[in-house]
């Protein structure tokens, strides 16, 4: 019998729409080919003059790759970053002409994503398809638990990106389940606004840390199932809620030095051509930002007062659609991302892992609030009729998740560089992220 696979909903419903969608999901990639596609895409390509110099053009020998790897081929981006391969209606010659089984794995399979914990198989889609983030960000009811089948899955074997043995009993692995469904089902928590389920999030999340330690250390189960079963009481939720609600907000100060941090960084020549660096380009075009390639810190901190006077404009305004369109979706990116990037796999603590959730949720907020086609018709939302006010929002909320996981999948260390600078300043603590949280 076929392997079962869980997955959800929103997964379920997606397919490609081709020369339809928004983005060229190859464009920039590093696409590699094994041996056994190449001949058969060699076999192919060479029975005509035309397709003897597509392949020239389009395939170099990775000389990184080991043999046993098996990834002895890489596709060679032309000067636009795009794949030589593309038709002029942006769609792939390959498929058209031969079929799907003529494509290398990382065409096949994106924008699928399998993980295996133990004898659990699970199925998510990567939000840097805009079609997968269309489906995944704005239903309810995305994350309904779907069984399917791992024959619906293009090359199961390479589709697979984390994997847990089954045979892990470490208690760090062990555990891994409930801690994990025990942040989702934080963020199931509607009835409470989403800032405060980040904040019992943030809150647990410091608690059992040192409970449950990093791989190998040993491991306080009493203490953990006592924290486990105290954080899921009703009156403990409520306590934590209006705990946040309490302190004081001092966000302003605290975003200006997340802002500070991420210009800083996006200066930084690693990262100056990267996706989420073209990204903020993107959202500070007025304020010139990239066209003046600003580095020298009074400047940059000037930079940052102008786009924090930008964000509250939208922020201040307090549209109640927005707001709901827009938790709804970062509560369904957070809930792929557990999924998609096992903690343990993170080489971070737990309490880390779940700041970096809350750095992205904060930028994530400042790029949507701050975007340029939402902010020019800042003043006739409330006007607007309820189909385009949607549009306009979803739209936007699309532009930015997309980009923003395409940004993070290419260039992970962008994200991590960010949180280590917050880390070395002490401004990790519960009090800090909720100050994150509130921006
Ligand atoms: S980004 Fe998604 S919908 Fe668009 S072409 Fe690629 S796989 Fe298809």
């Amino acid at each position: 019998m076929a392997q079962t696979v869980k997955t959800f909903k929103y997964m379920q419903n997606f397919q490609c729409v081709g020369s339809e969608c928004i983005n060229t999901c190859c464009r920039g990639w590093d696409i590699h080919v094994d041996k056994e596609h190449y001949k058969k895409i060699k076999g192919k390509l060479s029975e005509t003059a035309d397709g003897k110099d597509l392949l020239n053009r389009s395939f170099r020998k990775n000389r990184s790759a080991s043999k046993a790897g098996g990834k002895l081929y890489k596709i060679e981006m032309d000067e636009t970053a795009s794949c030589p391969l593309m038709d002029t209606q942006g769609l792939c010659r390959l498929h058209a002409d031969y079929g799907e089984s003529y494509l290398p794995n990382t065409c096949a399979i994106y924008p699928r994503q399998l993980s295996v914990y133990r004898d659990q198989w699970e199925l998510t889609g990567y939000l840097s398809c805009p079609e997968v983030a269309r489906l995944c960000l704005f239903d309810d009811d995305s994350f309904a638990l779907v069984d399917t089948t791992i024959d619906s899955v293009p090359r199961k074997q390479a589709a697979i990106n984390q994997n847990i043995a089954a045979n892990t009993l470490m208690p760090f692995y062990k555990h891994f389940g409930s801690v994990r469904d025990m942040m989702f089902n934080y963020l199931s928590l509607r009835d409470l606004p989403l800032r405060s389920r980040l904040f019992i999030l943030a809150f647990v999340a410091n608690k059992l840390d040192p409970l449950i330690g990093q791989k190998g250390s040993t491991y306080q189960e009493t203490e953990y199932q006592q924290i486990l079963d105290a954080y899921t009481q009703e009156q403990q939720i409520q306590k934590l809620h209006q705990s946040f609600q309490g302190l004081d907000d001092v966000s302003r100060s605290f975003g200006a030095q997340l802002l500070g941090v991420i210009l800083r960084i996006r200066a930084a020549a690693d990262f100056k051509t990267s996706t989420l660096s073209q990204l903020i380009c993107d959202i500070t075009e007025d304020i010139g930002l990239c066209d003046d390639d600003v580095s020298d810190d009074a400047a940059l901190d000037e930079i940052t007062q102008a786009l924090l006077d930008k964000y509250q404009l939208l922020a201040s305004v307090q549209d109640s659609e927005l707001n709901r369109r827009f938790d709804l979706a970062l509560e369904n990116y957070l809930k792929n991302f557990l999924y998609s990037n096992y903690y343990i796999l993170s080489k971070m603590s737990l309490a880390e892992y779940v700041h970096m959730l809350i750095l992205q949720t904060t930028m994530l907020r400042f790029l949507v609030y701050s975007h340029p086609q939402l902010l020019a018709k800042r003043d006739a939302l409330s006007d607007m009729n309820e189909t385009d006010k949607r549009v306009l929002i979803d739209q936007t909320i699309i532009d930015v998740f997309h980009k923003f996981s395409r940004g993070i999948n290419h260039a992970p260390e962008f994200m991590r560089t960010i949180q280590q600078i917050f880390i070395q300043n002490n401004l990790n603590s519960l009090a800090h992220t909720s100050y994150l949280i509130m921006f």
